[in-house]
């Protein structure tokens, strides 16, 4: 039969005060697969993103992950599930080395020596923050600073990895590397869960694609087989 599927958002509703910022959004990802959430500006999708991570609370839904019922549980519960969230933005802390913001990401570990492997594992996956290591975050480029959220995240060694625009205000050469990246993560075995708004990119790249509009999903595809008109649809603002 169908395999369970990792995540699992149902009748998902997120309001701040009057404004219904998520209305009904019902969303799937499978376990190894790369899911792209896209739309226009104010669609819902950071928000959306936000109640997964336990951080807003839902007015209505539930969340599914691993097959167990996580709507409840706090934030950092769900990082020790292995959900790992790289916010909008990257929210650093600015005035602590490369190194220190990875340990930092590591703080649901106690395993010291797992954590320097992995600390090895992250400069092999983005070398230039090894040429960074002892630099403060606040003065790394865009790029770097972005390199640095995502490796970060990986820290808690996630099962699902979520990230809210990891190419926003990127040069095209520097978001061909990040969104190369997602890719290898996603081979290496890590599920990921992308927010995007190069909404081409994200199609090409991702299993499956959910089009957001005013809260809710409006359409849906399997990224490898995007319907071109679809992508027109969607710049036409139709979808
Ligand atoms: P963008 O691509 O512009 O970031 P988005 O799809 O991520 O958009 P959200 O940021 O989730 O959309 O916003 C959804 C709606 O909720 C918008 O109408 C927005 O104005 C509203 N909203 C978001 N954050 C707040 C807040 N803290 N207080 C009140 N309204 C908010």
């Amino acid at each position: 039969g169908t395999p369970l599927p990792l995540l699992e958002i149902a009748d998902l509703h997120v309001s701040y005060g009057r404004i219904r910022a998520v209305d009904g959004l019902e969303m799937k990802v499978e376990a190894g697969s790369i899911v792209s959430l896209v739309g226009s500006n104010g669609a819902g999708k950071t928000t959306s993103l936000t109640a997964l991570s336990g951080i807003l609370p839902l007015s209505g839904g539930r969340i599914r992950f691993a097959g167990e019922d996580i709507t409840d549980l706090a934030p950092e519960l769900r990082v020790r599930r292995g959900i790992a969230h790289v916010p909008e933005r990257r929210r650093l802390l600015p005035g602590m080395s490369v190194r220190e913001n990875l340990v930092l990401g590591s703080y649901i570990r106690h395993d010291r020596h797992g954590i320097e492997q992995d600390i090895t594992a992250m400069v092999e996956l983005f070398p230039i923050l090894g040429d960074r290591f002892a630099q403060m975050a606040g003065t790394l480029s865009g790029g770097e600073q972005q390199m640095l959220a995502i490796a970060r995240g990986l820290m808690s060694r996630p099962s699902l990895l979520v990230m809210d625009e990891p190419t926003m205000g990127l040069s095209p050469k520097m978001i061909d590397v990040i969104l190369d990246t997602v890719q290898q993560i996603n081979s290496q075995g890590t599920t990921v869960l992308l927010v995007e708004q190069n909404a081409v990119e994200a199609m090409r790249l991702s299993d499956h694609v959910y089009i957001m509009r005013l809260g809710r999903v409006v359409h849906q595809d399997l990224g490898a087989k995007i319907d071109p008109e679809l992508v027109k649809a969607f710049y036409m603002g139709e979808v």
